[in-house]
């Protein structure tokens, strides 16, 4: 290793207190630090060339070097480099972002609200329905409720939406008014013989039990990804958002969907829940939005939300919630060009074109001896990893699998991610077929050299 690279990884282990890391391997090992991209393509610093098949954080879907981004960035940088909307201030990008966002999403939106993630974004929805419960004159309707498995961001409210234990373990949870289903995982959670149908049928049941006991008067909202991303990318069963959505309609609850990962593109259609049939009455979009170069996520509501705040803000004098960075002019400008570029290079028929190829290829694992379930929509997926294929036995998290797969697929150059047992894939969205064929060639190699491994050591 060069001089060079040993002094940045050393430099980040004193320095860096990293996210969502174990802290005590990143202490031990340091970091793999990644210096610059290319197309599909990083590098890090010491040269080695991997595929992001995660598109960074299910994100970057031009890849890491598309030009016309950086331009947007540079051009309104030198334009206007912050202003903001506090206080009946406003600037031209986002009120053209705003405009477009309203254009594409597939419901009534009447307002856009900007923030810097997604976490801030869906702690904005829950904090915006609390505030028009309050402005309606219901304000005991507040409990919200969210699935085992989603994931939702990490700021206090949010990390008590997600249901992830690594999320959760060992911070507090301080919201006792948010509630859990079920997570919808067919595959490891279906009764023998039971149709997806069926299933379906169950969590719905099982949904509006949990309203029932709590009081529906007391329930405001119901928050939920199209696609499970960081759960382990899980669709739903056929059926289950139209049986949820019905019994969530006779209860007068909110909708929300949670497109951070599934927004633009990435299942096929525009928004994910295009693609499972969810009707949301409130939307949150991130990553994907800007492809990433910039930080920005946005809440998109109709029009009743809309006058419920206005009403309130009559009383109270000001809609008291804003973030200093939301709205900035440049992330909207690169979000803006971000969705240009989306419809100027006809993304979605690319996405299209591809995603069969991304789907064969990742469902021919499913005859490998290791491999449980595989399962995905448009460009992402995932392969579940199993002890015995017959008992549909998850590896116990002891045995390390994930972690071993994932050393060795860095070895053959491939950045991917495990959630408990399965192997996730979201790659950038202009990934070609040929590049989806090597993708998964070092993937194969991985997962042989795994499977070998695990059989010397008894594991499997
Ligand atoms: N919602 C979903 C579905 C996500 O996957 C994420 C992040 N991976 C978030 C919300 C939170 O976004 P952020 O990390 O930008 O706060």
């Amino acid at each position: 290793m060069s001089n060079y690279a040993k002094s940045i990884i050393a430099g980040d282990r004193e320095h860096v207190l990293h996210p969502t890391t174990n802290l005590f391997e990143h202490r031990e090992n340091g970091a793999l630090v990644i210096e610059r991209g290319q197309g599909i393509h990083v590098y890090d610093v010491q040269g080695k060339e991997y595929i992001e098949g995660m598109a960074g954080l299910w994100c970057t879907s031009f890849g890491f070097s598309e030009s016309e981004l950086v331009d947007a960035a540079v051009e309104q940088m030198r334009k206007l480099p912050f202003y903001h909307g506090f206080g009946n201030k406003a600037v031209v990008p986002t009120i053209e972002l705003a405009r477009r966002l309203k254009s594409m999403v597939p419901f009534e939106a009447s307002k856009v609200f900007f923030t810097n993630s997604g976490s801030e974004a869906n702690d904005t929805q829950l904090k915006m329905i609390w505030y028009y419960n309050n402005a309606v004159g219901r304000p005991e309707k507040k409990k919200i409720i969210a699935r085992w498995g989603g994931y939702h961001g990490v700021t206090i409210a949010t990390a008590c939406l997600t249901g992830l234990p690594a999320f959760r373990g060992g911070f507090d949870q301080p919201l006792d008014n948010i509630l859990h289903v079920s997570c919808p995982h067919y595959y490891r959670d279906a009764e023998e013989g039971e149709s997806e149908e069926e299933y379906a049928d169950r969590l719905a049941e099982e949904l509006e039990q949990l309203i029932l006991r709590e009081d529906p008067d007391t329930i405001a909202a119901f928050i939920a990804e199209p696609v499970m991303a960081g759960g382990g990318v899980i669709p739903p069963p056929r059926t289950y958002f139209e049986k949820i959505q019905k019994i969530l309609r006779q209860y007068d609850i909110i909708t929300i969907a949670d497109e951070v990962v599934c927004g633009f593109g990435r299942t096929g259609n525009m928004f994910g829940c295009e693609t499972v049939g969810m009707q949301p009455d409130t939307m949150t979009v991130a990553k994907q939005l800007s492809s990433a170069y910039m930080p920005i996520a946005a809440v998109i509501i109709p029009e009743w939300m809309y006058e419920g705040l206005v009403e309130a803000s009559a009383d109270r004098g000001i809609f008291g919630h804003g973030i200093t960075y939301g709205g900035h002019p440049v992330p909207a400008a690169v979000a803006l060009r971000n969705l240009e570029l989306f419809e100027e290079r006809d993304m979605m028929s690319r996405i299209r074109d591809v995603s069969p190829h991304f789907q064969e290829r990742l469902r021919a694992f499913a005859d490998h001896p290791m491999v449980g379930n595989v399962r995905g929509v448009g460009l992402i997926g995932a392969v579940e990893l199993v002890a015995s294929k017959e008992k549909r036995l998850p590896f116990e998290a002891s045995a390390g699998i994930g972690q071993f797969c994932d050393n060795r697929c860095i070895e053959h150059g491939l950045i991917h991610r495990f959630s408990g047992n399965a192997a996730l894939f979201c790659p950038p969205l202009i990934i070609t077929a040929e590049e989806i064929d090597e993708m998964f060639k070092r993937f194969g190699l991985a997962l042989d050299e795994t499977y070998k491994w695990a059989r010397e050591t008894g594991r499997f």
